[in-house]
Protein backbone atom coordinates (compact mmCIF):
# COMPACT_ATOMS: atom_id res chain seq x y z
CA UNK A 1 0.00 0.00 0.00
CA UNK A 2 1.12 3.49 -0.97
CA UNK A 3 1.63 5.51 1.58
CA UNK A 4 3.19 9.75 2.05
CA UNK A 5 6.65 10.61 3.25
CA UNK A 6 9.28 13.63 3.03
CA UNK A 7 12.30 13.74 1.40
CA UNK A 8 13.66 15.54 4.74
CA UNK A 9 12.04 13.09 7.17
CA UNK A 10 12.87 9.28 4.75
CA UNK A 11 16.42 7.78 5.87
CA UNK A 12 16.22 6.52 1.76
CA UNK A 13 16.02 9.96 0.67
CA UNK A 14 17.42 12.97 2.56
CA UNK A 15 16.61 11.80 5.91
CA UNK A 16 17.56 14.83 7.42
CA UNK A 17 17.68 17.34 10.43
CA UNK A 18 18.52 20.84 10.75
CA UNK A 19 19.54 22.68 13.45
CA UNK A 20 19.35 26.35 13.90
CA UNK A 21 20.32 28.73 17.06
CA UNK A 22 17.90 27.26 19.28
CA UNK A 23 16.16 25.61 17.53
CA UNK A 24 15.87 22.11 15.85
CA UNK A 25 13.30 21.48 12.02
CA UNK A 26 12.99 18.61 10.64
CA UNK A 27 13.71 20.15 7.52
CA UNK A 28 15.21 23.33 5.56
CA UNK A 29 11.25 24.15 4.61
CA UNK A 30 8.59 25.41 6.40
CA UNK A 31 7.88 23.71 9.06
CA UNK A 32 7.52 24.38 12.61
CA UNK A 33 10.51 23.67 14.74
CA UNK A 34 10.68 20.00 16.79
CA UNK A 35 12.47 22.58 19.63
CA UNK A 36 12.15 26.23 20.38
CA UNK A 37 14.16 27.20 23.31
CA UNK A 38 16.95 29.72 24.20
CA UNK A 39 18.32 27.17 26.86
CA UNK A 40 18.39 24.39 24.04
CA UNK A 41 21.62 22.43 25.72
CA UNK A 42 22.40 19.87 22.92
CA UNK A 43 24.36 17.32 25.07
CA UNK A 44 21.42 16.75 27.32
CA UNK A 45 18.98 16.52 24.57
CA UNK A 46 16.96 13.20 24.32
CA UNK A 47 17.57 11.51 21.41
CA UNK A 48 14.79 9.05 21.72
CA UNK A 49 12.55 11.70 21.89
CA UNK A 50 14.10 13.42 19.02
CA UNK A 51 13.29 10.50 16.50
CA UNK A 52 9.81 10.02 17.99
CA UNK A 53 9.11 13.35 16.85
CA UNK A 54 10.27 12.76 13.85
CA UNK A 55 8.29 9.42 13.49
CA UNK A 56 5.23 11.40 14.49
CA UNK A 57 4.94 13.78 11.82
CA UNK A 58 5.32 11.17 9.47
CA UNK A 59 2.12 9.96 10.66
CA UNK A 60 0.56 13.31 10.75
CA UNK A 61 1.43 13.86 7.32
CA UNK A 62 -0.43 11.03 6.30
CA UNK A 63 -3.41 11.87 8.53
CA UNK A 64 -3.30 15.17 6.56
CA UNK A 65 -2.63 17.33 9.90
CA UNK A 66 0.40 18.38 8.92
CA UNK A 67 2.65 19.58 6.33
CA UNK A 68 0.29 19.79 3.39
CA UNK A 69 0.91 20.70 0.25
CA UNK A 70 5.03 20.84 1.05
CA UNK A 71 6.23 19.86 -2.51
CA UNK A 72 8.89 17.59 -0.29
CA UNK A 73 6.00 15.06 0.02
CA UNK A 74 5.82 11.57 -1.82
CA UNK A 75 4.35 9.24 -2.04
CA UNK A 76 5.92 5.35 -1.49
CA UNK A 77 5.23 1.83 -1.25
CA UNK A 78 4.74 1.26 2.48
CA UNK A 79 7.67 -1.01 3.41
CA UNK A 80 10.02 1.36 1.17
CA UNK A 81 9.36 3.79 3.50
CA UNK A 82 12.16 4.41 6.54
CA UNK A 83 11.88 7.49 8.95
CA UNK A 84 14.90 6.12 11.33
CA UNK A 85 18.63 7.09 10.90
CA UNK A 86 20.20 10.24 10.22
CA UNK A 87 21.05 10.76 6.64
CA UNK A 88 22.00 14.85 6.18
CA UNK A 89 22.80 16.83 9.54
CA UNK A 90 22.72 20.76 9.04
CA UNK A 91 24.18 22.43 12.20
CA UNK A 92 24.81 25.72 13.15
CA UNK A 93 24.28 26.13 16.27
CA UNK A 94 24.96 29.96 16.46
CA UNK A 95 25.08 33.22 14.37
CA UNK A 96 28.46 34.62 15.79
CA UNK A 97 30.52 35.48 12.54
CA UNK A 98 33.97 37.70 12.85
CA UNK A 99 32.46 39.44 9.11
CA UNK A 100 29.37 41.39 8.63
CA UNK A 101 28.10 40.34 4.78
CA UNK A 102 26.46 43.02 3.35
CA UNK A 103 24.02 40.36 2.28
CA UNK A 104 24.28 38.43 5.58
CA UNK A 105 20.19 37.36 7.15
CA UNK A 106 21.62 37.66 10.66
CA UNK A 107 21.48 41.09 12.03
CA UNK A 108 24.89 42.52 13.43
CA UNK A 109 23.84 41.91 17.13
CA UNK A 110 23.14 38.33 16.09
CA UNK A 111 26.59 38.48 14.41
CA UNK A 112 28.14 39.94 17.49
CA UNK A 113 26.66 37.25 19.87
CA UNK A 114 28.41 36.22 22.43
CA UNK A 115 29.37 32.57 22.35
CA UNK A 116 27.82 30.48 24.85
CA UNK A 117 30.59 27.60 25.61
CA UNK A 118 27.95 24.66 25.64
CA UNK A 119 26.52 26.55 21.52
CA UNK A 120 30.33 26.12 20.62
CA UNK A 121 30.94 22.47 21.73
CA UNK A 122 29.66 19.61 18.95
CA UNK A 123 31.16 16.58 20.15
CA UNK A 124 29.14 15.96 23.02
CA UNK A 125 25.96 16.18 21.10
CA UNK A 126 27.53 14.36 18.03
CA UNK A 127 28.80 11.40 20.92
CA UNK A 128 25.04 11.27 21.76
CA UNK A 129 24.14 10.80 18.20
CA UNK A 130 26.67 8.00 18.06
CA UNK A 131 26.06 6.45 21.27
CA UNK A 132 22.37 6.08 20.28
CA UNK A 133 23.10 4.66 16.54
CA UNK A 134 20.88 6.90 14.82
CA UNK A 135 23.27 7.71 12.14
CA UNK A 136 23.96 6.24 8.98
CA UNK A 137 27.47 4.66 8.61
CA UNK A 138 27.57 7.36 5.46
CA UNK A 139 26.14 10.08 6.70
CA UNK A 140 26.30 14.09 6.04
CA UNK A 141 26.82 16.64 8.06
CA UNK A 142 26.55 19.79 6.85
CA UNK A 143 28.24 23.05 9.35
CA UNK A 144 27.22 26.14 8.71
CA UNK A 145 27.05 29.10 11.63
CA UNK A 146 27.94 31.78 11.81
CA UNK A 147 30.99 30.92 11.00
CA UNK A 148 31.51 27.21 12.27
CA UNK A 149 35.25 27.55 12.36
CA UNK A 150 34.54 28.96 16.11
CA UNK A 151 32.99 25.60 17.16
CA UNK A 152 36.35 24.92 19.44
CA UNK A 153 36.02 21.35 19.20
CA UNK A 154 35.43 21.50 15.12
CA UNK A 155 38.97 19.50 14.68
CA UNK A 156 38.20 16.70 17.30
CA UNK A 157 34.65 16.48 16.18
CA UNK A 158 36.28 15.99 12.51
CA UNK A 159 38.37 13.65 14.37
CA UNK A 160 35.76 11.63 16.04
CA UNK A 161 33.29 11.62 12.87
CA UNK A 162 36.51 10.07 10.43
CA UNK A 163 37.66 7.07 13.55
CA UNK A 164 34.09 6.41 13.79
CA UNK A 165 31.94 6.67 10.70
CA UNK A 166 32.79 4.21 7.50
CA UNK A 167 32.38 6.17 4.59
CA UNK A 168 31.46 9.78 6.40
CA UNK A 169 30.55 12.99 4.42
CA UNK A 170 31.06 16.72 5.61
CA UNK A 171 30.51 20.12 3.87
CA UNK A 172 32.17 22.79 5.44
CA UNK A 173 30.36 26.19 5.14
CA UNK A 174 33.02 28.58 6.34
CA UNK A 175 34.33 32.10 4.91
CA UNK A 176 37.57 30.78 5.15
CA UNK A 177 39.00 34.54 7.31
CA UNK A 178 40.42 32.98 10.00
CA UNK A 179 43.67 32.06 9.56
CA UNK A 180 44.68 30.60 12.73
CA UNK A 181 41.38 27.86 12.44
CA UNK A 182 42.22 27.13 8.71
CA UNK A 183 45.70 25.45 9.91
CA UNK A 184 44.03 23.74 12.99
CA UNK A 185 41.15 22.06 9.99
CA UNK A 186 44.07 21.02 7.55
CA UNK A 187 46.11 19.74 10.14
CA UNK A 188 42.92 17.39 11.06
CA UNK A 189 41.90 16.64 7.70
CA UNK A 190 45.42 15.81 6.47
CA UNK A 191 45.06 12.06 8.36
CA UNK A 192 41.51 11.13 8.29
CA UNK A 193 39.81 8.25 7.14
CA UNK A 194 40.23 7.79 3.17
CA UNK A 195 36.69 7.28 2.75
CA UNK A 196 35.88 10.42 4.57
CA UNK A 197 34.35 12.96 1.75
CA UNK A 198 35.18 16.40 2.34
CA UNK A 199 33.76 19.57 0.86
CA UNK A 200 34.51 23.23 1.35
CA UNK A 201 32.24 26.18 0.43
CA UNK A 202 33.40 29.69 0.83
CA UNK A 203 31.71 32.65 -0.94
CA UNK A 204 34.43 35.33 -1.81
CA UNK A 205 31.52 37.98 -4.07
CA UNK A 206 34.80 39.88 -4.94
CA UNK A 207 37.80 40.15 -7.01
CA UNK A 208 39.58 43.10 -5.33
CA UNK A 209 40.36 43.87 -1.54
CA UNK A 210 38.44 47.32 -1.50
CA UNK A 211 35.14 45.22 -2.68
CA UNK A 212 35.76 42.55 -0.62
CA UNK A 213 35.96 45.01 2.57
CA UNK A 214 32.94 46.84 0.99
CA UNK A 215 30.84 43.89 0.90
CA UNK A 216 32.08 41.60 3.61
CA UNK A 217 32.90 44.17 6.34
CA UNK A 218 36.48 43.51 7.14
CA UNK A 219 39.80 43.72 4.61
CA UNK A 220 40.75 40.04 4.69
CA UNK A 221 40.49 39.48 1.01
CA UNK A 222 44.04 38.57 0.94
CA UNK A 223 43.92 36.22 4.39
CA UNK A 224 40.92 34.40 2.40
CA UNK A 225 42.85 33.82 -0.67
CA UNK A 226 46.01 32.51 0.97
CA UNK A 227 43.70 30.07 3.33
CA UNK A 228 42.29 28.48 0.28
CA UNK A 229 45.37 28.31 -1.67
CA UNK A 230 46.61 26.17 1.67
CA UNK A 231 44.08 23.86 2.10
CA UNK A 232 44.31 23.20 -1.82
CA UNK A 233 48.06 22.61 -1.52
CA UNK A 234 47.74 20.07 1.65
CA UNK A 235 44.73 18.34 -0.25
CA UNK A 236 42.25 18.84 2.31
CA UNK A 237 39.41 18.98 0.70
CA UNK A 238 37.67 16.23 -1.89
CA UNK A 239 35.67 19.38 -3.06
CA UNK A 240 36.23 22.97 -2.80
CA UNK A 241 32.93 24.97 -3.98
CA UNK A 242 33.84 28.96 -4.23
CA UNK A 243 31.03 31.35 -4.76
CA UNK A 244 30.34 34.37 -5.99
CA UNK A 245 27.26 36.27 -4.76
CA UNK A 246 26.04 39.30 -7.09
CA UNK A 247 24.74 42.56 -5.96
CA UNK A 248 21.91 44.39 -6.87
CA UNK A 249 23.48 47.91 -6.44
CA UNK A 250 26.30 46.79 -8.75
CA UNK A 251 29.11 47.25 -6.35
CA UNK A 252 30.72 43.49 -7.71
CA UNK A 253 29.44 43.23 -11.44
CA UNK A 254 32.69 45.00 -12.87
CA UNK A 255 35.27 43.45 -14.81
CA UNK A 256 37.73 44.20 -12.40
CA UNK A 257 36.00 42.30 -10.34
CA UNK A 258 34.60 39.12 -12.11
CA UNK A 259 38.18 38.88 -13.44
CA UNK A 260 40.14 39.38 -10.36
CA UNK A 261 37.80 36.75 -8.95
CA UNK A 262 38.43 34.09 -12.25
CA UNK A 263 41.84 34.96 -11.44
CA UNK A 264 41.38 33.85 -7.83
CA UNK A 265 39.31 31.03 -8.61
CA UNK A 266 43.12 29.53 -11.02
CA UNK A 267 45.06 29.89 -8.51
CA UNK A 268 43.18 27.76 -6.42
CA UNK A 269 42.13 25.35 -9.36
CA UNK A 270 46.24 25.57 -9.83
CA UNK A 271 46.70 23.45 -6.41
CA UNK A 272 43.49 21.64 -5.74
CA UNK A 273 43.80 17.89 -6.56
CA UNK A 274 40.35 17.15 -5.87
CA UNK A 275 37.04 18.82 -7.97
CA UNK A 276 36.39 22.47 -8.22
CA UNK A 277 33.12 24.01 -8.71
CA UNK A 278 31.84 26.84 -8.50
CA UNK A 279 27.89 28.70 -7.50
CA UNK A 280 26.40 31.76 -9.09
CA UNK A 281 24.35 33.51 -6.99
CA UNK A 282 22.50 36.90 -6.13
CA UNK A 283 21.54 38.37 -3.32
CA UNK A 284 18.17 37.33 -2.11
CA UNK A 285 17.59 40.16 0.37
CA UNK A 286 16.96 42.17 -2.88
CA UNK A 287 14.07 42.96 -4.53
CA UNK A 288 15.22 44.50 -7.41
CA UNK A 289 15.50 43.58 -11.26
CA UNK A 290 17.68 41.31 -12.55
CA UNK A 291 18.96 44.06 -14.87
CA UNK A 292 21.92 43.77 -17.71
CA UNK A 293 24.69 44.59 -15.72
CA UNK A 294 23.77 41.66 -13.53
CA UNK A 295 23.32 39.29 -16.43
CA UNK A 296 26.71 39.88 -17.82
CA UNK A 297 28.51 39.64 -15.12
CA UNK A 298 26.92 36.51 -14.34
CA UNK A 299 27.17 35.46 -18.04
CA UNK A 300 30.91 36.06 -17.56
CA UNK A 301 31.43 34.09 -14.79
CA UNK A 302 28.88 31.07 -16.46
CA UNK A 303 31.28 31.51 -19.53
CA UNK A 304 34.50 31.14 -18.17
CA UNK A 305 33.32 28.44 -15.49
CA UNK A 306 32.09 25.85 -18.44
CA UNK A 307 34.46 27.12 -21.37
CA UNK A 308 37.33 27.94 -20.17
CA UNK A 309 37.87 26.06 -16.72
CA UNK A 310 35.64 23.09 -17.85
CA UNK A 311 34.06 23.09 -14.51
CA UNK A 312 30.24 22.51 -12.72
CA UNK A 313 28.48 24.88 -12.13
CA UNK A 314 25.69 24.93 -9.73
CA UNK A 315 22.47 27.21 -8.96
CA UNK A 316 21.71 27.15 -5.21
CA UNK A 317 21.08 28.75 -2.30
CA UNK A 318 19.52 32.91 -2.91
CA UNK A 319 18.41 34.70 -6.19
CA UNK A 320 19.40 32.22 -8.33
CA UNK A 321 17.87 28.93 -7.54
CA UNK A 322 16.68 26.04 -9.98
CA UNK A 323 13.92 25.49 -7.50
CA UNK A 324 11.89 28.54 -8.14
CA UNK A 325 10.27 30.32 -11.20
CA UNK A 326 12.21 33.86 -10.93
CA UNK A 327 15.46 31.73 -10.38
CA UNK A 328 14.65 29.59 -13.11
CA UNK A 329 14.40 32.66 -15.36
CA UNK A 330 17.13 34.65 -14.52
CA UNK A 331 19.20 31.51 -15.40
CA UNK A 332 18.35 30.89 -18.55
CA UNK A 333 19.09 34.66 -19.50
CA UNK A 334 22.39 34.84 -17.77
CA UNK A 335 23.07 31.44 -19.76
CA UNK A 336 21.97 32.73 -22.87
CA UNK A 337 24.14 35.73 -22.14
CA UNK A 338 26.95 32.90 -21.33
CA UNK A 339 26.43 31.70 -25.14
CA UNK A 340 25.95 34.48 -27.16
CA UNK A 341 29.19 36.20 -25.46
CA UNK A 342 31.27 33.33 -26.56
CA UNK A 343 31.06 34.12 -30.12
CA UNK A 344 30.89 37.57 -29.61
CA UNK A 345 33.36 40.95 -30.53
CA UNK A 346 34.63 40.93 -27.30
CA UNK A 347 36.46 44.94 -25.44
CA UNK A 348 40.46 44.23 -25.82
CA UNK A 349 40.53 44.31 -21.99
CA UNK A 350 38.29 41.44 -21.86
CA UNK A 351 39.92 39.48 -24.35
CA UNK A 352 43.37 39.70 -22.65
CA UNK A 353 41.54 38.65 -19.34
CA UNK A 354 40.16 35.16 -21.44
CA UNK A 355 43.38 34.98 -22.93
CA UNK A 356 45.17 34.68 -19.77
CA UNK A 357 42.69 32.95 -17.80
CA UNK A 358 43.19 30.06 -20.73
CA UNK A 359 46.52 29.82 -20.95
CA UNK A 360 46.89 29.43 -17.47
CA UNK A 361 43.86 26.61 -17.42
CA UNK A 362 45.54 24.90 -20.15
CA UNK A 363 48.60 25.00 -18.34
CA UNK A 364 47.02 23.49 -15.53
CA UNK A 365 45.81 20.62 -17.34
CA UNK A 366 48.78 19.64 -18.76
CA UNK A 367 50.07 19.96 -15.45
CA UNK A 368 47.29 17.45 -14.38
CA UNK A 369 47.57 15.10 -17.25
CA UNK A 370 51.63 14.39 -16.20
CA UNK A 371 50.99 13.99 -12.85
CA UNK A 372 48.00 11.35 -13.68
CA UNK A 373 50.60 9.72 -16.38
CA UNK A 374 53.06 9.22 -13.21
CA UNK A 375 50.78 7.99 -10.70
CA UNK A 376 49.73 5.67 -13.92
CA UNK A 377 53.16 4.37 -14.76
CA UNK A 378 53.40 4.35 -11.02
CA UNK A 379 50.66 1.55 -10.72
CA UNK A 380 51.57 -0.24 -13.40
CA UNK A 381 55.05 -0.84 -11.83
CA UNK A 382 53.56 -1.83 -8.26
CA UNK A 383 51.42 -4.28 -10.02
CA UNK A 384 53.53 -6.16 -12.91
CA UNK A 385 57.47 -5.46 -10.37
CA UNK A 386 56.18 -5.69 -7.28
S1 LIG B 1 6.82 17.87 4.45
FE1 LIG B 1 7.89 19.75 3.94
S2 LIG B 1 7.58 21.11 5.69
FE2 LIG B 1 7.07 19.03 6.35
S3 LIG B 1 8.94 18.20 7.24
FE3 LIG B 1 8.90 17.61 5.11
S4 LIG B 1 10.05 19.20 4.03
FE4 LIG B 1 9.49 20.00 6.05
S1 LIG C 1 30.25 35.07 6.55
FE1 LIG C 1 28.16 34.27 6.54
S2 LIG C 1 27.44 34.42 8.66
FE2 LIG C 1 29.26 35.72 8.47
S3 LIG C 1 28.45 37.76 8.07
FE3 LIG C 1 28.89 36.80 6.10
S4 LIG C 1 26.98 35.83 5.43
FE4 LIG C 1 26.79 36.30 7.64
Amino acid sequence: MKKKTCSWLDSNIRGGIQILNNKIYPCCGPSKPFYDSEDLDYSALSIEELMEKRRKLQQQINEGTACQNCEQIVEKEEEDINVGPITYLSIGLFSTCNLRCRYCYFTHDELSQKLKPERTHLLPFIKRLTEHGVMKKDFSIGLAGGEPTLFEDLPETLKFISDNYEKPGMVLLSNSSITSKTKKIIDVLKDTNERFDKGLYTSIDAGTRATYKLLRGRDLYREVKNNIINYAKNDTFNRITLKYILMFDHSNTSNKDIFGFLSFFKEVMKYQKGIMAMTIDCDMLSKEPFDDKMIAAAGKLYYVATEIFGIEVAFCGGGLVNSTTVGKERIKLLQEYARNYKTARKPLIERFYLLLLGYSSTLNNINRLFKLYKRTIRLIKILYFQ
